[in-house]
């Protein structure tokens, strides 16, 4: 679901603009202020802004600049007056679009979803898929390095991440401790071939229904592990 931010320090205009987009499937969210709004389009990721000019504290102007300097999002500016649209295009701010008030709601929606269109055709034109790996209900996402099991993400740290990584990518072949020592830790670091057990285990543990029993990496006694395919 595509979602929207809008900063309008008109209540029943943000209520109302809600109810219309919301309408047509969009997430939306409300700030009332420029300083709210500005911090909250940084903080998240929005699909769409639609940011009023006059605000209480830091107006519509600075606002755009400001999410301009980081974001690339769409930004649909609301202006009471004709001029200030002038203003701000003269300004350069790169607002993508401008409606005027009084504007009709269904005018409004109708102008976010030819943003919304023209956008994802752009960000679509060059996709960029994370490499990932999934086995069962385990999902290495090796761009984003993150892992998720049964769509659950759990925390790991560098070597536990490149450890289940180099064994998930490699199943079905025995590496003893010595192996996997030298090929995820470096030369120089400092340890033997228990820290390779203990990360073991702890792996185990963020993956594993059953430690005890384990379902990923199987322990071959005498010689070392494996991923089971
Ligand atoms: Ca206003």
């Amino acid at each position: 679901m595509s979602k929207i931010l809008i900063i309008e320090d008109e209540e029943a205009i943000a209520d109302l603009e809600k109810d219309y987009l919301e309408l047509s499937d969009f997430e939306v969210k409300i700030e009332h202020d420029g300083e709210k709004g500005l911090k909250n389009a940084l903080k998240d990721d929005f699909d769409l802004i639609i940011l009023d000019l006059m605000l209480p504290g830091m107006d519509g102007f600075e606002v755009c600049k400001k999410i301009r300097e980081k974001k690339d999002v769409p930004i649909l500016m609301v202006s009471a007056k004709k001029d200030d649209i002038d203003k701000i295009r003269g300004l350069g701010l790169g607002a993508d679009d401008y409606i005027t008030k009084p504007f009709s709601p269904s005018e409004l929606v109708a102008r976010v979803k030819a943003h919304m269109s023209r956008y994802s055709r752009l960000v679509g034109a060059n996709p960029q898929q994370n490499d990932i790996v999934e086995i069962r209900g385990l999902k290495i996402d090796k761009t984003a390095r993150r892992v998720y099991i049964d769509g659950t993400e759990k925390n790991f740290t560098t070597k536990e991440f490149d450890l289940l990584t180099f064994l998930a990518e490699n199943p079905n072949h025995v590496y003893s401790k010595e192996e996997l020592f030298r090929k995820i830790w470096n030369m120089e670091s400092v340890g033997d071939i228990a820290t390779v057990t203990v990360h073991i285990k702890k792996i185990r543990e963020k993956i594993e229904y059953d430690t005890s029993n384990p379902q990923y990496i199987e322990t071959i006694w005498g010689v070392g592990y494996r991923f089971k395919i």
